[in-house]
C-alpha cells in the first residue's frame, strides 16, 4: 500500500531537495528523454522558472506525439451535495446549514437528457459528497445503470470505497474513478479534514491501491492547490503516480492540479496562491516527467489559461459545467461546491479549441471495450 511507501518519505526532506535544485539540475532534466523523480523536482523548482519556454516546447512536443491534436471533453454531474465530512475549504461540509439535495433517479435521468441537449458528451463524471447511508454504493450502482443508457464512459468522484465495492461498480459500467488526495502532508492533513471518514489519511491515500486491485480502467489523481506548498505536494503525487504505474500497470492515469476557488463555505482562504505561470510550470513538468498521463483542466481555471494550455500539455477538459446537483435541469438554485471560472458554453469552448488547431473529442471510449 502507498501509505507504507510514504513512511519512507519525509515531506520536509522533499521540500528541501526541491529548494536546493539548481540551473544545472534543470538543464540535465531537460536534456533527458526519460525523467525520474529527481528531474521532476528540478522542473517544479524555482530554478526552472527561467526555462518556462523551453519546458513549454518540450511539453507540446510530447503531447502531440502521444495524444495528437485532440482534447477529450467531459462533463461533471453532481448527484448530491449532501456530505457528512467537514473539509474546511468546501461548501458541502456538514456544518453548512444550507439545504441539501440528493437527486432521485428520475431527476438524474432528466439531467442526463439535459446534458445531451448541451452537446454530444459521452464522457460523464458523476460526483457526490460523502453520504454512505443515503448516497452509498447501491445508489451509485443504480446511477451507473441509468447513465450507461446515455454515455459510453462513466467516471465517478465519490468517497473512497473498498476494493470489492469498486469491483462491483465496474460490473455496473464504471470506467474510471477520480479521487483527490488534497494534500500529501500527513502532519497537516487533519487541519483541513477535522472529522468524518475523510479525516483518515491512510484510508484515503490507499484508496488508489484499492482501485487498482479492483481493475478500474482509469484512475484520476489530484492535489488541491492552495493548502500546502504545491511543489512538494505535486512531487508527492508524481511519486504516487510512479508507484501506481508499477503496481497496476494495466490502468490508465490522469492528473489534475485544481486551484482552490472561493466556495459557498465563505470562510477558508488558500494558504498558498499558485500563479498562472506556476500552473503552467507544473503542467509542463508533469508532461515532461510522464508523456502518457492524461492532464485535465476543469472550468475552475480561467478561460485564457485553458485556451493557452490546451496546446501545451493538457489533454482533457470539462465544459459547460455546473457544480450543484440538478444544475443542468432540475434544481439550479441549490448549493454549489465552488464557483466555476470559465463559464463559456460548450460550443464556445469547442470553438476555442478548434481555433487552437485542435479537435474537441466527445467520444473516445465505448462500453464494448470494457
Ligand atoms: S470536499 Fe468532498 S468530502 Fe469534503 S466536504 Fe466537500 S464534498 Fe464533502
Amino acid at each position: 500500500m502507498f501509505s507504507d511507501e510514504l513512511k519512507k518519505i519525509s515531506w520536509n526532506e522533499i521540500a528541501k531537495i526541491i529548494k536546493n535544485k539548481t540551473n544545472a539540475d534543470v538543464c540535465r532534466a531537460l536534456s533527458k528523454d526519460k525523467c525520474d523523480i529527481d528531474d521532476f523536482m528540478a522542473l517544479v523548482s524555482t530554478a526552472a522558472e527561467p526555462y518556462l519556454e523551453q519546458m513549454a516546447a518540450l511539453s507540446h512536443r510530447y503531447t502531440m506525439e502521444r495524444f495528437g491534436k485532440t482534447i477529450s471533453m467531459f462533463i461533471p454531474l453532481y448527484l448530491t451535495n449532501s456530505c457528512v465530512n467537514g473539509c474546511v475549504y468546501c461548501g458541502f461540509h456538514s456544518k453548512n446549514k444550507s439545504k441539501r439535495t440528493i437527486l432521485t433517479y428520475e431527476e438524474m435521468e432528466n439531467e442526463f437528457k439535459a446534458i445531451k441537449r448541451l452537446a454530444p458528451f459521452e464522457n460523464l463524471l458523476m460526483v457526490t459528497g460523502e453520504n454512505p447511508v443515503l448516497a452509498g454504493v447501491p445508489y451509485i450502482a443504480k446511477s451507473l445503470d441509468i447513465a450507461k443508457k446515455y454515455f459510453s464512459s462513466l467516471k465517478i468522484e465519490v468517497m473512497p470505497l473498498d476494493t470489492c465495492e469498486y469491483a462491483e461498480l465496474v460490473k455496473h459500467g464504471l470506467t474510471g474513478v477520480i479521487c483527490f488526495q488534497e494534500t500529501y502532508n500527513r502532519d497537516r492533513y487533519g487541519i483541513y479534514h477535522p472529522y468524518g471518514k475523510k479525516s483518515n489519511f491512510e484510508w484515503r491515500v490507499n484508496g488508489f491501491d484499492r482501485m487498482g486491485m479492483a481493475g478500474v480502467h482509469t484512475i484520476g489523481m489530484g492535489v488541491l492547490i492552495g493548502l500546502e506548498d504545491w511543489r512538494t505536494d505535486c512531487t508527492m503525487m508524481a511519486l504516487h503516480l510512479r508507484y501506481l504505474q508499477k503496481h497496476y500497470w494495466k490502468t490508465k492515469y490522469s492528473v489534475n492540479f485544481p486551484r482552490m476557488r472561493t466556495s459557498e463555505n465563505g470562510g477558508f482562504q488558500p494558504n498558498v496562491i499558485m500563479s498562472d505561470r506556476e500552473l503552467a510550470q507544473v503542467t509542463f513538468a508533469m508532461r515532461i516527467f510522464d508523456h502518457d498521463v492524461d492532464i485535465s483542466y476543469s472550468t475552475r481555471e480561467p478561460m485564457k489559461m485553458r485556451d493557452n494550455m490546451c496546446k501545451l500539455g493538457v489533454t482533457t477538459m470539462s465544459a459547460g459545467s455546473k457544480t450543484e446537483p440538478g444544475g443542468y435541469y432540475t434544481y439550479p438554485q441549490t448549493l454549489e461546491q465552488f464557483h466555476i471560472s470559465d463559464d463559456r458554453s460548450v460550443a464556445e469552448v469547442a470553438t476555442a479549441i478548434r481555433n487552437a488547431g485542435l479537435e474537441p473529442v466527445f467520444k473516445d471510449w465505448d462500453m464494448v471495450l470494457q
